[in-house]
């Protein structure tokens, strides 16, 4: 490139809006079928375990015991694999971005509400 060539390309990036986008200071635009991330209801969860048998990247981690589900965000893949496994439909990707993290915990963790008491045994008659 000459030198007019390259001064007058730098003279129209002065005067001219930039080429990047402004993201993250002006949000990002969405679009209704826009794979953003994975999001869970934990209220409906029954910890079955299913999302996390279907997810090829190994993202999902689930414990019937303690009643938690986790998901590694670096691991997700947005496929969606989960949310069609999912028997409570309680899984969903939504068309937003999860904030970019420079450090751990790459992990979003859930606990779900404390197990409903069980009804009482019914004592048998004679
Ligand atoms: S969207 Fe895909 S990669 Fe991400 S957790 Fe679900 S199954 Fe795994
Ligand atoms: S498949 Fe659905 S109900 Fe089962 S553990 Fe995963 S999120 Fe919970």
């Amino acid at each position: 490139m000459g030198l007019f060539a390259m001064t007058k390309r730098a003279l129209a990036n002065v005067i001219t809006k930039p080429a990047t986008l402004m993201y993250p200071v002006k949000p990002a635009k969405q679009f209704e079928r826009s794979r953003g991330m994975l999001v869970i209801t934990i209220e409906d969860c029954i910890y079955c375990g299913l999302c996390s048998r279907h997810c090829p990247a190994d993202a999902i981690e689930v414990s019937k015991q303690d009643r938690t589900w986790q998901v590694d965000r670096l691991r997700c893949i947005i496929c969606a694999q989960c949310v069609d496994a999912c028997p409570k439909s309680c899984l969903d990707i939504v068309p937003e971005y999860e904030k970019s993290v420079a450090q751990p915990p790459f992990v979003d963790f859930y606990q779900g509400p404390p197990a409903p008491p069980k009804p009482e045994k019914k004592p048998k008659e004679e």
